[in-house]
């Protein structure tokens, strides 16, 4: 539903700087400088309802975009909510592009990290077959180096792989751009997963979670419960 004017101070009626002339999904807006494409689309009164989770946060990875500008041959993948309208910009939203299959796995049952290598080939067999095409990297909105990542897991690097998609929002534009159908993110997210699954817990947690265990911290399911009222 659109948000009311009132909740969208960067499309003000009477904008003071000459307004933003734009193209998203084939609608023609005009934007407030320094409006995002997501406050843009907004602001134009046009409803937003896919491709958005987190408003504007730039966590959620749904705000997935392909963005030309004047001049340029080459479209750029970006995050909507992490980029400002520009003049004569063309934008059109990607919808979201899952993996070709699903990758199962239990943690539980992984627990040698000796046996790293052998579970990331088991799980993700497609990533030694990477081209080395770089289509991920140009795909990736972060900037993160998604080639680098997938070969440094094929190594059996798990721990410098995960490292290298911390700040992925799983948007899955590497997914969609992988000529292997390696799906390098969702590889990132089992190699984190991984290496924190085997890896020793932080103290302060272990330790509540003794406390608790022992009784001496009490869980009050109830807590959210509204209160008695006062008699
Ligand atoms: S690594 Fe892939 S899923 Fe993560 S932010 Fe980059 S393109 Fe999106
Ligand atoms: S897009 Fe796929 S094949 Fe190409 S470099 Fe990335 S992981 Fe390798």
């Amino acid at each position: 539903m659109p948000l009311a004017p009132a909740a969208r101070p960067w499309h003000h009626p009477r904008m003071s700087a000459a307004p933003l002339h734009l193209t998203i999904d084939g609608h023609a807006i005009e934007a407030a400088p320094g409006a995002s494409l997501i406050q843009a689309w907004i602001g134009a009164g046009l409803p937003l309802e896919t491709n958005v989770g987190c408003m504007g946060q730039g966590v959620c990875g749904a705000c997935r975009v392909l963005v030309r500008r004047p001049g340029e041959r080459i479209a750029q993948s970006l995050l909507a909510c992490e980029t400002r309208a520009e003049d004569g910009m063309q934008v059109a939203f990607v919808d979201h592009f899952p993996a070709r299959r699903a990758h199962a796995y239990d943690l539980s049952a992984m627990a040698d990290s000796w046996a790293a290598l052998d579970s990331l080939d088991a799980v993700f067999p497609e990533a030694k077959h990477c081209r080395h095409c770089g289509g991920c990297d140009a795909a990736c909105p972060k900037g993160i180096e998604v080639e680098k990542a997938v070969n440094l897991a094929v190594e059996g690097k798990a721990l410098e792989a995960g490292a290298l998609f911390e700040h992925c929002v799983m948007c899955n534009l590497c997914v969609a751009a992988c000529p292997e159908h390696i799906a390098p993110a969702h590889l990132g997210q089992f190699a984190r997963r991984m290496t924190a699954s085997l890896t020793l817990r932080p103290g302060d947690l272990v330790l509540r979670l003794r406390e608790i265990a022992q009784g001496r911290q009490r869980i009050d399911l109830d807590a959210c419960q509204p209160a008695e009222p006062p008699r």
